[in-house]
């Protein structure tokens, strides 16, 4: 049954002044799944009036009273997974366990910062005897999130969270593919307690009512997650504006397998590093540089582990038709340069109707090939080989990217060497993924600027203010 959302204005659904509609489709199976509102520019308009109306309040509250509402959301995003995870596994297609693992972590995102804004303070500096000199972090008023399809709530979670702790008020412009969730979650917010305006969702497409929101001059703020390119049509705006951008942008991540790591592990987890949510990850590790001499048997290890992957059903399919298209395009690149598949490659001949790839594996990979430059998106990777440190390291940041990088080795001095060396926002040893809400969050280069997660984030959706005073 197809459910059908409005815009949520003011705590209350908000039908589009432009009357339009979008309908979001399961890519497992072509089901129509919600019909949402075509945002238009007006939109954005009332719903910034109507945050802006209600920023004072909030802001003024005290953090531990805004702290409890964000723990009460958290509560209901707990109590109502089951609507939740239905709504995030038909529009992304997600199997129903993953679905479940992403609210969750929507949850726990708003606990950690209702928590944490109670320690959220300036600092005092010392300026001798007759001056009294600190520092307040205070809100910057209305701030515009932007959210990507791959993991929606997940992300609107990871932005929001943080900027309402803070005291901002939120107008959040979700994925035209995947907005049902983020709608929810502001009619949870309402219900447990939220003033109106405070959070406020409308939906659309990008040009329309994304860009809408990141030129209207209400906007004090805006936190992006998406791609390079929509990432640089939004900095020039906010460069005009002159307001402040943290981008979370791709990546294409090198992770680094030394001849002494332990290969149980990292074959394990080196497979789930580019096939977690079908590839569809920011952080997928989808370049992995193995060490020359465990080449061959580390390939042989990986691409059986990907067998068995294969033939299970846990790999959902990809999110839409144009991410469907462009990993199918990869494929025919990969060929086309002289990459060899190891596994998959190609979509099976009965692979039915839904948007589903195979995980596939490419050896015989330059990291001059496009395969192993531009971000894919999808459950894809590529081994290169490498005979010492000084080439991985050079490899591996060889890139324009600098999201996420990570090394196995059981020798703890090179794995801080190499840490050191790599221009990326976390690196991950003898693991990956492993960081929680509490560990910051960004790129570097084409991966962005700005951090989410960790207090960082908090810090983020806040600008220092001194105030001095002659005593
Ligand atoms: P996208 O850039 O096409 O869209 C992201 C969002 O931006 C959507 O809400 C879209 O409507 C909006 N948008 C698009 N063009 C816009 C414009 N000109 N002005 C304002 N808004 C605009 O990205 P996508 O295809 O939805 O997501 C995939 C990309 O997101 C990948 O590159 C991936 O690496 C990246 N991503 C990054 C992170 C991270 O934390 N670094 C996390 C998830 C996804």
């Amino acid at each position: 049954m197809t459910v059908s959302f409005d815009h949520w204005i003011d705590g209350q659904c908000t039908p589009t002044r432009g009357g339009g509609s979008l309908t979001t489709r399961s890519p497992a199976n072509g089901a129509e799944i919600a019909t949402i509102a075509m945002g238009t520019a007006d939109d954005i308009d009332d719903a910034v009036a109507t945050a802006t109306a209600a920023a004072s309040a909030w802001r003024r509250q005290k953090p531990i009273a805004r702290g409890r509402l964000l723990m009460a959301l958290a509560a209901t995003i707990e109590a109502n997974t089951e609507e939740l995870s239905a709504l995030e596994a038909g529009e992304t297609g997600k199997p129903a366990a993953h679905a479940q693992m992403e609210i969750a972590g929507a949850a726990a995102y708003f606990e950690f910062y209702g928590g944490l804004v109670n320690s959220l303070h300036g600092d005092t500096i010392d300026l001798g005897p007759d001056r009294h000199s600190f520092t307040r972090r205070e809100p910057f008023g209305v701030v515009g999130i932007i959210t990507p399809w791959n993991a929606p709530l997940n992300q609107a979670a990871r932005a929001a969270a943080p900027a309402l702790a803070a005291g901002n008020v939120v107008v959040l412009k979700p994925s035209e593919f995947t907005s049902a969730t983020t709608l929810v979650l502001a009619r949870l917010a309402t219900e447990v307690g939220f003033p109106g305006g405070v959070l406020n969702v409308v939906t659309g497409d990008g040009p329309g009512p994304g860009s809408a929101l990141v030129q209207h001059a209400g906007v004090r703020k805006v936190a992006f997650t998406g791609s390079v390119r929509a990432g640089r049509a939004i900095g020039r705006i906010a460069a005009d504006r002159i307001i402040p951008l943290t981008l979370e942008l791709g990546g294409k991540s090198a992770n680094i397998v030394f001849a002494d790591a332990d290969l149980d592990r990292a074959v394990v987890e080196s497979l789930n590093a580019f096939t977690l949510n079908t590839g569809q990850i920011c952080s997928a590790g989808s370049r992995l540089l193995v060490q020359r001499e465990i080449h061959d048997e580390f390939a042989d290890r990986i691409v059986e582990a990907a067998r068995v992957l294969t033939e299970s059903d846990r790999l959902g399919p990809v999110t839409t038709a144009a991410q469907y298209e462009k990993v199918l395009e990869y494929f025919d690149i990969a060929r086309a340069d002289g990459a060899k598949p190891a596994i998959g490659g190609e979509i099976a001949s009965d692979g039915g109707d839904g948007y589903f790839v195979p995980p596939t594996i490419y050896t015989g990979v330059d990291n001059s090939m496009r395969i192993a430059r531009e971000e894919v998106f999808g459950p894809v990777a590529s081994i290169i080989p490498f005979d010492d440190e000084n080439e991985a390291v050079s490899v591996a940041n060889d890139s324009v990217y600098g999201l996420v990088s990570g090394v196995w080795t059981r020798d703890i001095s090179r794995a801080l060497r190499v840490a050191d060396l790599l221009e990326t926002g976390q690196v991950f040893i003898n693991t990956w993924l492993a960081g929680g809400i509490e560990t910051p969050f960004g790129g570097v280069k084409q991966s962005g600027y700005g951090r989410e997660k960790g207090v960082e984030a908090l810090h983020h959706y806040t600008q220092v203010k001194s105030v001095t005073v002659a005593l």
